[in-house]
Parts: structure tokens; sequence; C-alpha cells
């Protein structure tokens, strides 16, 4: 299992050359941390050995499908879940045993979970008097916390007179009075329609960028939503940790074929690896021979012996469709077509590859009728190599 060194993290690296102790340690550990619902025969392990460390000012992403253990791990760290086993600590004070309101963490959640009969004014000062707040500064803090979601003319509505959109804005809001020094967000757009994600998912950008030092954790099964908002993605799948890493490196050169597929929908393609220089490779996929990246990890080294077997990981937009002339093409024939606005998804049958379906991006409407014979052009080098299973 991967320990994270966030001395290695870019956010980190930049820290002041005066730094203390308390400087580099991390806003949030999650130390081998376990987690299993029901006891005995019945037991479910929801989490198990997750390890992963957040520096103050950086945002990390949790993303799986669901059911992966992303709100596991989530509620273990705001106190709403008991760890079987292993340690959360925050600022590296162990919180474990700690009640979530102790906790000083805030907390959005998909739902929104606000007090149907409270103002929104009232709503968002809830945590601040649990917090003991002394009472003459809780109503600047609302208004404060209500400014910087841009809801400070609603403070005297109820939830049910608000959009969806302007809910989850109070709840964030309602987190942020607290000025907590973690923020943790359980899938908070997903309960928004598409073009208000996307307007709501500019605002996080804004308000990230307004919180430098808070250490935000952001649960979602929307890979746009992770590439967008965080420094560092960590790919969970069936209660384990597969992957971590910045987001650009996870979409270059993903380490595992789940990760490959889940972000960014990746065609993964069986080929036999030829001769290899450095990080290139020659592959050859039906009888054509490829070029190909032959990724390196940053511990470790992977063995891309020739003769061997790989996956080529090459997501659709990258893929040509030509015709059946072209010297570097290889034969295939349509077996869908879907017209999406901007591109046209083609999925292909390739000859030589059986029981395997190449999806391409063709840019426009691009109409092919089913069973239309084309050529499939890969360009060089031609994405890169994944381990077969991994
Ligand atoms: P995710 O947030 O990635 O969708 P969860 O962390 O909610 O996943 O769930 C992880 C696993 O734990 C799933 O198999 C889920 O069914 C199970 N689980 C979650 N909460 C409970 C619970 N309160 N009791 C029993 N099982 C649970
Ligand atoms: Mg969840």
């Amino acid at each position: 299992m991967p320990d994270i060194d966030v001395s290695s993290s870019p956010t980190i690296s930049a820290a002041q050359p005066t730094s203390t102790l308390s400087e580099a340690t991390p806003a949030i550990t999650f130390d081998r941390v376990g987690v299993a619902y029901g006891r005995g025969k019945k037991a479910t392990d929801a989490l198990v050995d997750f390890n992963l460390k957040v520096a103050a000012g950086e945002t990390v992403a949790l993303l799986g499908p669901s059911g992966s253990g992303k709100s596991t791990a989530l509620n273990a760290l705001a106190g709403f879940v008991r760890p079987t086993s292993g340690s959360v600590r925050l600022d590296g004070r162990d919180v474990t045993d700690l009640p979530p309101a102790k906790r000083g963490i805030g907390v959005v959640l998909q739902s929104y979970a606000l007090f149907p009969h409270m103002r929104v004014a009232d709503n968002v000062a809830f945590g601040l008097k649990s917090h003991r707040v002394p009472r003459g500064e809780i109503g600047p803090r609302v208004a404060e916390a209500l400014d910087m979601v841009g809801m400070s003319a609603f403070g005297k509505r109820l939830p049910r007179e608000l959009s969806g959109g302007q809910q989850q804005r109070v709840a964030i809001a309602r987190a942020l009075a607290i000025r907590p020094r973690v923020l943790l967000l359980d899938e908070p757009l997903a309960a928004l329609d598409a073009q208000l994600r996307q307007s709501m998912l500019a605002e996080l950008q804004q308000l990230k960028q307004a919180l430098p030092e808070t250490a935000m954790l952001y649960v979602t099964h929307d890979q746009a939503e992770a590439l967008a908002l965080a420094h560092r993605i960590v790919v969970m799948n069936d209660a384990r940790l597969m992957d971590v890493g910045t987001a650009e490196n996870l979409w270059r050169r993903p380490p595992t074929s789940f990760t490959a597929a889940f972000l960014g929908g990746a065609n993964l393609i069986p080929c036999t690896v030829g001769r290899v220089i450095g990080t290139s490779a020659l592959v050859s996929i039906a009888h054509k021979t490829i070029s190909a990246e032959a990724p390196q990890p940053t511990v470790g080294t992977i063995d891309w012996a020739p003769g061997s077997q790989a996956l080529l990981c090459i997501r659709p937009h990258a893929l040509q469709i030509v015709g059946l002339g072209h010297p570097e093409a290889l034969r295939a024939s349509v077996n869908a077509s879907v017209w999406r606005g901007a591109t046209t998804r083609v999925v292909l049958s390739v000859n030589g590859l059986p029981d395997r379906l190449i999806e391409v991006d063709a840019p426009g409407q691009a109409v092919y009728s089913i069973g239309t014979e084309v050529g499939l052009r890969f360009p060089q080098p031609a994405g890169v190599l994944v381990q077969t299973g991994r």
C-alpha cells in the first residue's frame, strides 16, 4: 500500500526555509484506517488499511465508483464513523476518539442537510453556537460566510424558498462559518443539474483560492470534478486506495488499468512489447508496430520486457478514423456511432483484436453507418503502457 509522502508534494516544497515542525505536519493524516460495518460473518470491510496525508492548503479528491469506501473515509475523519483500526489525526493530533463537534471540521454533504425550519442565517449560525463562539461575533461571522458564497441577500429565507444550488451554497457557508482548518465535501454537486454543477464547480475553485490555508478532502465519483479541483487524486476501489498522484500524472500515466478506465474512459488495448529504449517502446497490435510511452513509476521500476504482454492506454479523442487505404491504419468496422455534439463517439471492432471494442471520438458530426469498414490510426507515440493485471 503506497504511503504518501507529502514532502514531495508541490504544495509543500514551496514551504519557507524557516519551516518548523508544525508547518511540516500534515493537516490531515489517515494512519492505516480500517472500517468494517457489522460484526462477525456479516461484517463488510468498507475501508481497508487506508493511508493518506493531506497538507494545509491542499485539495485531495477521493474518486471512485459507488460503494468504494469514499464516504466511509470522510466519515471516519469527521467522526461520524468509528474506525475499527488505525487512527486519524488533525494537525498531528490524534482525534480518533473525539466527538465530531470537537474536531473543528467543516462538512458539506450531498443532501445539504439544512434545518428546514430555520432561516438561512440561523442555519449558518448553528455551528457557531455549538462551537461557543461569543454572541457578538456570531452576526459578523454569519455575514462573512454568506458573503463568501454569494448568499448575503438570502439570510432571512427558509431553505425551501431556495433553489438546490442556493441551498448547497448555504450548506457551504455553514461549514465555513466555523473557519475550519479542514473542509470535507461529500459529493456536494451530485444533486444539482448538469449546468448548475458547472457553475458551482467554478465557484468551488474560487472558494479554494480564497482559503489558501484550508485542507480540503473532496469526495466524488465524477472524474471531471476531481480533475478540476484537486491537487492530488486518490482513486478508490473496493474499500482500498488504488492509486494516488497529481491529477496530471494519474491522467497522463495511469499506474493501473482501473485508474486508466475510471479517469477518462481510456481504451486499454492488449499489445506485445517489442524494443524498449528508455521510456519509449515499440509495441505490436494486430501485426502493426506502434510506438508508445513505457513509463516508470516514481518508486521502483517496471520491467517492460520485450515479448511481454501489456495494455496500451489510449483515450478516444487521441485516435483517428482514416480511409482504408491509409498505410498506417488498422482495418476496423463500425459497431456504433453516436453523435454527442462537439464529437461523435464511434465504436469500432478491429481486425485481429477479437472481443475488444475500441472507442474513438471523431470531431464534429461524423456519420458512419454500422458495418462500414474504416481505417483506425494511432498517433505517434500512441498513448502509454499499463501493466496487465494491474
Ligand atoms: P462510497 O461513498 O464510495 O459510495 P461508502 O463509503 O458509502 O462508499 O460505502 C462503502 C461500503 O460500505 C459499501 O459496500 C456500503 O454498502 C457499505 N456501507 C456504507 N455505510 C454502511 C453502513 N452504515 N452500514 C453497513 N454498510 C455500510
Ligand atoms: Mg458516498
